[in-house]
């Protein structure tokens, strides 16, 4: 990686339609191979009941921390392309999707663009998200605030982790 000073990032990713595990493992790949790129840490893969729109099936979800040379809009950018070689059909807000890319954190940025929201505006509604993201970020704080406290506030009883470890992503 060169050009652009390295930024360690946070991306929440999930899925509930057709084979999720393989579409959030293909999306790591894409995104390891860029040069400007690198996934450093991911978490486990976990089931998750549906949140928001709940009358659909479970989600997998994961988290994955990456650095990066690409500035916060270049690394959406390369997130939504992700999506779309993933054939990712864009339908109802917050319903079944074969992939879902979020960007989390990126370094300490605060970012409010059209189209661009970072911290992403609803971690802290979301266990989904805490219990992947604390499990490779334990110490992990949002504007001075530990996540750990933030996710004790929330319901995770739905939340399963798969027994299929951190290496899930990787080929064999
Ligand atoms: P949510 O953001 O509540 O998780 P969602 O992931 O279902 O909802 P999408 O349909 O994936 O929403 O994305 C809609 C738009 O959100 C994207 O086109 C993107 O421009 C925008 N967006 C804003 N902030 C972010 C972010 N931090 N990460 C990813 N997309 C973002
Ligand atoms: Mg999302
Ligand atoms: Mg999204």
């Amino acid at each position: 990686m060169s050009g652009r000073s390295k930024t360690r990032a946070y991306l929440g990713l999930g899925g509930n339609l057709g084979d999720p595990q393989a579409a959030m493992a293909a999306a790591l790949r894409i995104l390891d191979a860029r040069p400007d790129l690198a996934v450093m840490q991911v978490s486990s893969l976990y089931r998750t009941p549906p949140w928001g729109v709940t009358a659909q099936p479970d989600f997998l979800n994961a988290v994955a921390e990456v650095e990066t040379t690409l500035s916060p809009r270049q690394f959406l950018d390369a997130c939504l392309d992700a999506e779309r070689r993933l054939k990712r059909v864009r339908d109802e807000r917050w319903g079944p999707r074969a992939i879902d890319l979020d960007i989390l954190t990126f370094g300490d940025s605060h970012i409010d663009e059209e189209g661009l929201s970072v911290p992403h505006p609803r971690i802290s509604e979301r266990a989904f998200v805490l219990v992947p993201l604390l499990e490779i970020a334990p110490d992990l704080t949002i504007d001075g605030r530990p996540m750990a406290d933030t996710l004790h506030a929330l319901d995770a009883s739905g939340i399963k982790r798969l027994t299929v470890g951190p290496d899930w992503w990787l080929d064999d």
